[in-house]
């Protein structure tokens, strides 16, 4: 099954929904893959991501 990112959160997941907003504002065209591992990081709360999981950089 293949990844689909969410247009407002851009976290990627495998489902129908996405897992943070239950959004189904899903795009299979997004860019880049971002890992977040620790949501306290600069980097995380650069990006606005406040829990662990799979990133796209871009979502078109
Ligand atoms: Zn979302």
């Amino acid at each position: 099954m293949s990844l689909r990112a969410c247009r407002s959160c851009k976290i990627l997941t495998e489902g129908d929904s996405c897992p943070i907003c239950r959004g189904k504002d899903l795009s299979e065209d997004y860019t880049g893959l971002l890992i977040v591992l620790d949501p306290e990081s600069e980097l995380a709360k650069k990006l606005g991501v406040d829990r662990r999981g799979r990133y796209a950089l871009k979502v078109r």
